[in-house]
């Protein structure tokens, strides 16, 4: 059986190779805002899982012959008046989650090794647990570990919560959500427009921290714009790309992958391109997704931070 999948799966990026890319128009891109980022702003990757495919599985175009490094990350934040981790990773129960609820044709695609779950790497550091937990969306893998932190708020939009109690696998496994002491916390992007996103949500009034929205992966799919004190900035994509050649090129996800994944390719691409646009008129911001190691590398991981430069 997975001998037929992969055979299949190859046989379709062949045929997908012939195929011409989507036109991409690349809207032209705003400045950001300048932010009031105090010195002690900071961040750090939890590195929870791992994964290897090919190029061409994530990003139209890429190569079918080039490996690349997937990472499953909770991005750990801390702000002097607040501390929270942005998507969870791979929690303690993944094995059972994946194994009792993933539809059983996807589980060769989205196969994972388990490096360590976010809560037994800030145990093992002697860190507490935040009490806030942001998703980028809602699909299993950036998931997970909500059960991993009872007393943590999960803060996703509206609709990303509402999709997210009706998701089904592969996507969504719905014993994420099932747990009677989930601590839900909707919101809503009541803050101004930003660098051309319309709506924003500035999380502690300085303009560091702030989340924007990009539907398209899925109805609620939210960004995470960092900015520390030195002036660097960093933009949390979650999967709006999977890997940084998605922005580069740029280009969509590979057609497959993305027909099983996105919820709305056109949007999803629409804002794959307001990415590019924003970066080409912002240089040096930084754009991660969620799952390209090869762009996590160069960030570090916890407990290793990513702190401004002392002036
Ligand atoms: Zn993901």
């Amino acid at each position: 059986m997975r001998k037929m999948i992969v055979l299949l799966v190859v046989a379709a990026l062949g045929v997908w190779r012939l195929w011409p890319l989507p036109e991409a128009v690349i809207p032209p891109g705003q400045a950001l805002p300048a932010a009031q980022a105090p010195a002690t702003l900071r961040f750090a990757l939890l590195k929870t899982g791992a994964a290897t495919t090919l190029e061409a599985m994530v990003v139209a175009g890429g190569s079918l012959f080039r490996p690349t490094a997937i990472g499953h990350v909770a991005v750990l934040v801390e702000h002097p008046a607040g501390r929270f981790l942005f998507d969870s990773g791979l929690g303690t129960a993944i094995d059972t989650q994946f194994g009792t609820e993933m539809a059983f044709w996807a589980k060769p695609i989205f196969a994972y090794r388990q490096v360590r779950p976010a809560v037994q790497q800030l145990r093992d550091a002697g860190v507490d647990a935040p009490d806030r937990i942001f998703l980028s969306h809602a699909h299993w893998d950036h998931a997970s570990a909500l059960g991993d932190f009872p007393q943590a708020e999960v803060w996703v939009p509206d609709a990303e919560r509402d999709t997210a109690l009706h998701g089904r696998p592969p996507a969504f496994l719905p014993s994420q959500f099932s747990s009677p002491t989930l601590r839900w916390h909707p919101f809503r992007f009541d803050g101004p427009a930003v660098a051309g996103f319309p709506a924003s949500l500035d999380l502690f009034g300085d303009g560091s921290v702030v989340l924007l929205p990009l539907p398209g992966h899925t109805a609620g799919s939210t960004g995470l714009l960092l900015s520390l004190a030195d002036g660097r900035r960093y933009f949390f994509v979650g999967d709006t790309v999977w890997n940084h050649r998605g922005i580069d090129q740029p280009a969509p996800k590979f057609s497959i992958s993305s027909l099983i994944v996105d919820a709305d390719r056109d949007a999803t691409w629409q804002a794959v391109l307001a990415l590019r646009g924003l970066r080409d008129a912002n240089p040096g911001l930084q754009i991660i997704p969620a799952h390209d190691s090869s762009v996590h590398d160069t960030l570090g991981y916890f407990p290793e931070y990513v702190t401004a430069a002392a002036r």
